[in-house]
């Protein structure tokens, strides 16, 4: 993008009079109470944008748009092919328009141009996989006694609420609108209040590509004012949200009026664990990124670092050294590997940790301060902080801190380390560096997690289940795991005598 579409992109978003809306029923509308909420870019502070906010009546109106839409058939109807054509449109605009959408990114969520990149081609093939899943017959015919047929089909479940996070803005919103709409179901979208920015551009995208009206739906606003209402309503069918374990929680609650569907990706503490028969320079690497990448914001950080004794010493000597040289500043500088952590608030709850975890008396391995100089006075930069030698039962093991900070804990023997490791109420990933493909295995089966990676950490790949055990969540996203969430599962049994039963004859 040449520096002139950058400064005409930019003025759109501040003029108040060009000021991004709610997209309801085929339509930008104005929120109803003319409510808007401010945006920041987190690696300055400065307000990047004033967009509409919506409260309860707009809520209502996008799941009257919804359940219209779902109720006439516009889209369950609409063949497989079709559905999956305009999925690939959806790829096909996110890539021409990727440089935007990670500036975009970028300037919203504070991430690094090399992540904001990265998430945005997985949010096009996110809609790429799930366009191949749409015309994928998942029909299934069952050995059932003559003169019965019986066929098991999948349907759309319908009207679906769709809150997320601001760690991964369209990574998150794609995971959540491809596989629903390649199952024919209708979407509302919720998505963070402090990063809408590339969920409205997506939008944008998908009128561009021109779904009937109701079909996709985007209001921006608070959880309380515009996710409450969601799972409140009656004619909302599912609710897919991800984000904390206390607000999953809440949400099962005000959702249970009509029992909807619930599927929840929430928190984690995960667990990464370095043997010392493991190939130690790939063990190093994966440490630092397990839990610095996109600053730490990541469900499936690797947060707490068990490192067996006989490499512990060293070991925390060489990932100190290698964390002292990340080097943090503003996304947007290619030489940056770390951006600000995504607002001021979130910024003073981890720093917040870190006090609680010196108050506790863990050790200060590096880090531990937020960033003041540079240029950084504004921004909400934090120093990748290690503390080593933490107790597990200590405040900053177990709760999920959601920054960069990590807990270095060490262990004798591999029962030590698995009872440490699933020694959480969270279970949504870990890893293990080792050697030896026989222990590999062993722990493979004894840990509590829905994902588990061998000998790398945080490859997440869309063919796969991503979800977690215990607190972690209900159900699972990606893959055909994914697709099957928004489905609702129909029998049909045929009779090829049709003849009375004679049961009461
Ligand atoms: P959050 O505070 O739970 O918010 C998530 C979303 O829920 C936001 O859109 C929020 O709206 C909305 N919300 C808040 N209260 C609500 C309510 N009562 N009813 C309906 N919606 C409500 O989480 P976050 O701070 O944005 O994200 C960080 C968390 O997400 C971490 O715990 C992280 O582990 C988790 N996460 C999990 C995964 C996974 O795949 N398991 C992936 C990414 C993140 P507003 O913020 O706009 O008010």
């Amino acid at each position: 993008m040449s520096s002139k579409e950058q400064t005409s992109m930019f003025k759109k978003w501040k003029d108040p009079s060009n000021r991004s809306k709610l997209y309801i029923n085929g339509e930008w509308i104005e929120a109803k109470g003319k409510n808007t909420l401010s945006v920041h870019n987190p690696a300055t502070g400065e307000k990047i944008a004033e967009i509409a906010s919506a409260g309860k009546e707009d809520v209502e109106y996008a799941i009257r748009s919804a359940r219209e839409a779902f109720d006439n058939g516009v889209w369950r109807t609409t063949s497989a092919h079709e559905r999956s054509r305009l999925l690939i449109e959806v790829a096909k605009k996110i890539e021409q328009n990727l440089e935007e959408l990670a500036e975009l990114e970028m300037i919203n969520n504070g991430k690094t141009v090399r992540e904001a990149q990265g998430d945005i081609e997985d949010a096009a093939k996110t809609f790429r996989f799930y366009a191949g899943l749409a015309i994928k017959s998942s029909e299934e015919i069952l050995e059932v006694d003559n003169p019965f047929t019986s066929k098991v089909v999948r349907e759309p479940i319908g009207v679906c609420g769709q809150i997320i996070p601001w760690n991964y803005p369209l990574l998150m919103a794609s995971w959540k609108l491809a596989p629903a709409l390649a199952a024919g179901n209708v979407c509302i979208l919720k998505p963070s209040e402090v990063t809408p920015l590339t969920a409205i551009r997506l939008f944008e995208l998908l009128d561009d590509v021109g779904f009937p009206p109701g079909v996709v739906n985007l209001i921006i606003g608070n959880g309380v004012n515009a996710g409450q209402p969601l799972t409140e309503s009656y004619d909302v069918d599912k609710i897919a949200f991800t984000g904390g374990t206390a607000t999953g929680k809440k949400i099962v609650e005000t959702s249970v009026g009509n029992l909807k569907k619930v599927s929840l990706e929430l928190g984690g503490k995960s667990p990464n664990i370095i043997f010392a028969d493991c190939d130690y320079e790939t063990a190093l690497d994966y440490a630092t990124f397990a839990i610095f990448n996109n600053a730490g914001q990541v469900c499936s950080a690797g947060s707490r670092l068990l490192v067996e004794k006989d490499i512990y010493d060293q070991f925390v000597q060489d990932l100190i050294e290698a964390t002292k040289k990340i080097k943090v500043g503003n996304g947007k500088d290619p030489s940056s590997q770390m951006g600000p952590l995504v607002s001021e608030q979130h910024m003073n709850k981890v720093l917040n940790y870190i006090s609680i975890g010196k108050e506790e008396g863990a050790t200060i391995g590096c880090g531990g301060n937020r960033i003041l100089k540079d240029g950084n006075h504004n921004g909400y930069f934090v120093e990748p902080t290690i503390f080593v030698d933490v107790d597990p039962n200590s405040t900053i093991a177990r709760e999920e801190i959601f920054g960069p900070v990590l807990c270095v804990i060490p262990f004798e023997t591999e029962r030590e380390a698995l009872r440490l490791a699933n020694d959480t109420p969270y279970g949504l990933a870990a890893g293990i560096f080792t050697s030896n493909s026989e222990k590999a295995d062993r722990m493979v089966k004894g840990l509590r997690a829905g994902v588990v990676w061998v000998n790398t950490y945080e490859q997440n790949l869309i063919e796969g289940p991503w979800g977690g055990y215990k607190e972690s969540g209900i159900g699972r996203e990606l893959g055909t795991y994914g697709f099957n969430e928004y489905t609702e599962v129909k029998q049909v049994i045929h009779s090829l005598h049709v003849e009375p039963s004679g049961w009461f004859s």
